[in-house]
């Protein structure tokens, strides 16, 4: 396969390529022989605008590393806006249920917490399936081609959401690469169901087939003490080492300084039970929400660094900022202030950080669509950051440092495309005119996504991208 007049990130964007594919790698990348950017010197005379572009050929489409969700919410998506009982295609699968009655009335996290719970009481095998396969067929649409699945084992919903993922999983290869995390959202060292909760995920490690879970997931912070929190993650990396899977918790999600910082604790119990030595070459650990650390110094933050590089663990930092900006600085004194970890300020002090998305269509986070390129785009007003190297390292966020932090990727973080480079990339086709000079009623220039900033300011419609895979 050839692609023919493309730009490539990291050059010249007024220069044009053609890249020659060969099983799913990039074989060669030579300059393209003939450019065939418009050009403006023609004119016709049954266009009333005052351009005058004459017709050629396509223009040059722009080529990037494909997407990745590196913390995604695979069993709770689209909870209050997938309306399934409207969608006559889904008559004949039995009846579904019903969650309107879920949508928030205070919008706190207790209450989705609540609600979430009502909800999963309620979840059927197809219901699952249906919204699991809306959110992955969607995310392929914008240009996902991995994730990292969470999905719930507790008491409520025992092995449904993982079946049901193990299930897409199979669908969706060759498309997309769904590594399952199987999460523990609720207690399993505190409340009256957490040693039931333990079970049900221990039970599911032990039987599920090889390859099938590849990471372990928990929530300390839903623990009700200090100490059963770190029982949990103690449980957790032990866990994790035992098996060999990946580790993923969500942590010190608030903004109070009466708080401590768990993510040192966290690192406490990887140094003594000695992650570095005993883990799988290639497991890594990923920390998420965090929200509690923008209330850390400087010197904090520098230290922490400091801490896991000395420890050399492989941890990564996920900011969720469409979750966290909903969720956080809720306090009834009138202090309104917003919180979600500086991941740029992170990567800029030597951590390893990026970006996802979470939640989609649910008491968590009942705005957006789910798109990286619109959440690397949030992170250019949330970060403050406007320069072009910015908008770079806000794609690797939501491209290949996302892919690294879940394992998929190595060291490189870059996003400039090279000979020799593996997997599948994603195409930013543009297009000729604004719109459809049809519906218009005159053609208007359009103005064309030359370099990787300009994807991450505006980013380009669903529809003018797509998956390239190199058969
Ligand atoms: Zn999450």
């Amino acid at each position: 396969m050839k692609l023919q007049n493309v730009i490539l990130p990291g050059r010249d964007p007024k220069s044009r390529w053609d890249v020659d594919y060969e099983n799913d790698t990039i074989n060669t990348i030579t300059p393209a022989i003939a450019s065939t950017a418009p050009g403006c010197t023609a004119s016709s005379s049954n266009n009333p605008s005052p351009f005058t572009l004459e017709e050629s050929p396509d223009p040059a489409s722009l080529l990037l590393p494909p997407l990745c969700h590196p913390h995604i919410h695979l069993d709770k998506a689209y909870l209050l806006t997938c309306n399934a009982q409207h969608n006559p295609r889904c008559a004949g699968t039995g009846p579904l249920p019903e969650y309107t009655d879920l949508a928030p009335q205070d919008g706190s996290f207790k209450e989705a917490l609540e609600f979430t719970a009502r909800a999963k009481q309620r979840y059927t095998p197809e219901d699952l399936y249906l919204r699991g396969s809306q959110l992955l067929g969607t995310s392929l649409g914008q240009g996902v081609t991995s994730c990292r699945a969470f999905v719930e084992l507790d008491h409520v919903t025992g092995r449904k959401c993982l079946d049901a993922a193990v299930n897409l999983k199979k669908v969706f290869n060759g498309m997309v690469r769904v590594q399952i995390c199987a999460f523990a959202q609720d207690p399993i060292f505190s409340t009256g169901h957490g040693e039931e909760n333990r079970q049900i995920l221990s039970r599911a490690l032990e039987e599920c087939s090889e390859g099938d879970i590849e990471v372990l997931g928990t929530t300390p912070y839903v623990e009700n003490s200090r100490e059963a929190s770190l029982e949990n993650i103690k449980w957790a990396v032990e866990t994790a080492l035992t098996r060999g899977l990946h580790l993923d918790f969500h942590l010190d999600y608030n903004l109070d300084r009466e708080q401590s910082v768990m993510t040192w604790d966290v690192l406490q119990v990887l140094k003594e039970k000695r992650w570095k030595d005993r883990a799988q070459p290639g497991k890594a650990i990923v920390l998420g929400h965090c929200t509690r650390l923008t209330l850390c110094e400087d010197e904090e933050m520098e230290r922490l660094a400091k801490t896991i590089k000395e420890w050399q663990l492989p941890v990564h930092f996920v900011g969720l900022p469409t979750s966290d900006l909903f969720m956080m600085g809720r306090s009834t004194s009138g202090d309104r202030r917003r919180g979600t970890i500086q991941v740029l300020d992170m990567i800029s002090r030597g951590m390893d950080a990026c970006l996802s998305v979470n939640n989609v269509g649910n008491a968590f986070t009942p705005w957006g669509t789910g798109d990286p390129i619109a959440l690397a785009s949030l992170g250019v007003g949330v970060y403050q950051a406007g320069t072009e190297e910015d908008a770079v390292r806000l794609y690797e966020c939501v491209s290949t440092r996302a892919r690294r932090a879940i394992g998929l990727e190595s060291e490189n973080d870059t996003v400039a495309l090279s000979e020799g480079r593996k997997g599948e990339v994603l195409l930013v086709r543009n297009e000729q005119w604004v719109g459809c000079p049809g519906h218009l009623g005159m053609k208007i220039p359009a103005r064309q996504w030359v370099s990787v900033r300009d994807v991450v300011w505006d980013p380009p419609d669903v529809g003018l991208r797509q998956i390239v895979r190199g058969g």
